[in-house]
């Protein structure tokens, strides 16, 4: 396809990052450069362009680059969530589950309104460990999550797919082999 093999030339693969065996996908490459970044934000809103969208909510900390440029591309308001103990108002808080044990991330109670129509924005899936935090998080709040999309899909940790057993459809816009 030629717009996955366009944008992924754009990613840069770091091997053993942050710990060996890791392959990290860098999109500092991709935001950097003015055509694929615009491409990538055009791509992720493209299904829902016309549709009223609310908010959209992004996962610290890539999700707040790319979930501000998709609010803006939907003339939605933005919604950021964030590790524990960064939002200086009343916030709702959710564990996740990492590589090894869990963490928690958190939102501002009254930062979106019960049914309102949300999209979720992160750079990457894999585990879906923590969108999948994160879809909760919304749906305690009353969020009525439309979706959530991710630049990339890591399928083998099968994390897009856990999404969709959760009711949530998923956009991807390339897939990786392996972790
Ligand atoms: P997960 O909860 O397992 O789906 O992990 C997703 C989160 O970890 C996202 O916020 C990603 O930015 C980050 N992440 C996980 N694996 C990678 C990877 N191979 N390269 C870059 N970021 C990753």
């Amino acid at each position: 396809m030629i717009l996955e093999d366009d944008l992924k030339a754009a990613i840069r693969t770091i091997p053993d990052y942050p710990k060996p065996g890791i392959l990290f996908r860098d999109i500092t490459t991709l935001l950097g450069d003015a055509r694929a970044f615009r491409r990538a934000v055009d791509e992720l809103v493209h299904p829902w362009a016309g549709n009223k969208i609310d908010k959209v909510a992004g996962i610290e900390a890539r999700g707040f680059i790319l979930g501000g440029a998709v609010a803006h591309q939907l003339s939605a308001g933005f919604v950021p969530i964030r590790k524990k103990g960064k939002l200086p108002h009343q916030t709702v808080r959710m564990a996740y589950a990492l590589e090894y044990g869990t963490d928690e991330m958190e939102m501002h109670v009254d930062a979106i309104a019960p049914g309102e129509r949300v999209i979720l924005v992160d750079d990457l899936i894999a585990t879906g460990g923590t969108a999948e935090g994160a879809v909760k998080l919304l749906r305690q709040i009353g969020a009525d999550v439309r979706a959530a999309c991710f630049i990339i899909d890591l399928p083998d940790l099968g994390g897009a797919d856990k999404l969709r057993r959760m009711d949530v459809p998923v956009r991807t816009l390339m897939a990786f082999e392996g972790h």
